[in-house]
């Protein structure tokens, strides 16, 4: 199993979550894009949880420290922080560390508003900060049905996995 040249030391799949509080004001910024609906994500960083959950997958997959230990949020400097540069950063890591994404998949849990009208803008953004081409990243939005924290439009709760491959 620790042989150096096995297919099985050369991928590996990290799993990203992430879920975010919901708000009346202001703009949600989800996968690095700006959504005006008059509600926002509250976090300590711009709160970009699709972003997050990015971070977190392929940090996982390259053995790397979370977003949270490379970013503490009591940190200052990580106020309302620009997600998409900590996903940039985050990357550069895992390249640095030896890895580079064979593909990405990811599932939007939100109520509102629906993903399928700004999907391609969010996928051409995300593989634009990852830098790899858009047929990598998948992204699939799912409600709540309006049950629950996600269905009454209070919560966002992001899924991602990355897949990995030794460079
Ligand atoms: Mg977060």
């Amino acid at each position: 199993m620790d042989g150096k040249n096995t297919l099985l030391n050369a991928i590996r799949v990290g799993m990203g979550y992430d879920s975010h509080r919901i708000e009346t004001g202001g703009s949600m910024i989800l996968g690095g894009v700006v959504i005006e609906q008059g509600r926002h994500f509250v976090g300590h960083s711009d709160a970009d949880v699709l972003l997050h959950a990015i971070t977190d997958a392929v940090l996982s997959g390259a053995g790397l420290p979370d977003i949270g230990q490379i970013f503490p949020n009591d940190r200052p400097e990580n106020r309302g922080r620009d997600s998409a540069e900590m996903l940039r950063l985050a990357m550069a890591n895992v390249r640095q560390a030896g890895w580079d994404l064979v593909n990405l998949d990811c599932v939007v849990l939100l109520e509102s508003p629906k993903l399928s009208p700004i999907k391609s803008e969010l996928v051409r953004r995300i593989s634009d900060i990852l830098e790899v081409g858009p047929t990598l990243v998948g992204l699939k939005g799912k409600t709540g049905e309006g049950v629950g924290e996600v269905g009454r439009g209070e919560l966002a709760v992001v899924h991602a996995v990355a897949l990995l491959h030794r460079t």
